[in-house]
């Protein structure tokens, strides 16, 4: 089985100004300095230059939140992978449940974003997750199915191990109820049948847990087999809570 390299993303959301993420960045930098992980950060977009600028020559790569899937047009408002590219983003966060949720963001689309990402050099974060009430109705499987067949939809096997794949279950989303341990592998190890499925190296596409991720649960949430990493909303605001949970995993 190939060795995967843990992934710690942060999603700041709609957090921090150009100032903050700077700030952010000179108070990270020194206590992730012996990291052998991948870390991540994903700030909004106005952020992106100087984080990409300031965590030069560290183990920190970014990534945007979102992105268009045409190179360029009449889409008011949106963001391409080459602008993205031109400034230094090396990953993409795909299918997050909030541009889902309020922002209309949809199978569909996501299916034409994951290729876009891939063809113009961008790693995709393709975010998945069940609502609390399609795991009270047992239907957590089936909606982890229907999202990733659709997302990846355009995905060529040989490309999957390119991707990663975050799962994120709608009710631990900034509301402080983390998935058990046992939850989270259980879904994970799904998601990796699903690829498996798909064909491709299934055993090398990092999975990450996402859903109220602190220093305090961090380490047994990824001392589970299939989990990868985490990506971090909330606790990775704060530069020496985000440093623990790189630490942790
Ligand atoms: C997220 O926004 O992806 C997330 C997991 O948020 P939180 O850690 O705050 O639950």
């Amino acid at each position: 089985m190939p060795e995967r390299t843990p992934y710690i993303a942060a999603n700041w959301k709609m957090h921090k100004t150009v100032a903050e993420a700077a700030e952010f960045v000179d108070a990270l930098l020194p206590r992730i300095a012996a990291t052998q992980h991948d870390v991540v950060l994903c700030p909004p977009y106005l952020a992106l230059a100087e984080v990409v600028e300031r965590s030069r020559g560290s183990a920190v790569r970014v990534a945007a939140q979102n992105m268009h899937e045409a190179e360029s047009g009449a889409f008011t408002g949106e963001v391409s992978a080459p602008m993205l590219l031109e400034i230094g983003v090396e990953a993409v966060v795909l299918g997050h449940s909030e541009r889902r949720q309020y922002f209309g963001e949809t199978d569909e689309a996501l299916a034409r974003k994951a290729p876009a990402a891939l063809a113009a050099g961008l790693e995709p974060i393709l975010c998945v997750g069940e609502s609390e009430e399609a795991r009270d109705a047992g239907q957590t499987e089936g909606v982890l199915e229907r999202q990733l067949q659709a997302d990846l939809a355009a995905i060529e096997p040989a490309e999957l191990a390119r991707i990663v794949v975050a799962y994120e279950p709608i009710w631990a989303i900034g509301t402080g109820r983390t998935a058990t341990p046992e939850q989270a592998q259980e879904a994970i190890a799904f998601i990796r049948d699903v690829l498996r499925g798909r064909g491709g190296e299934a055993d090398a596409v990092r999975i990450l847990y996402g859903g109220s991720v602190k220093p305090a649960n961090a380490a047994e949430l990824m001392a589970k087999p299939d989990i990868d990493g985490a990506l971090v909303g909330g606790a990775s605001l704060d530069p020496e809570d985000f440093a623990a949970i790189v630490e942790a995993a």
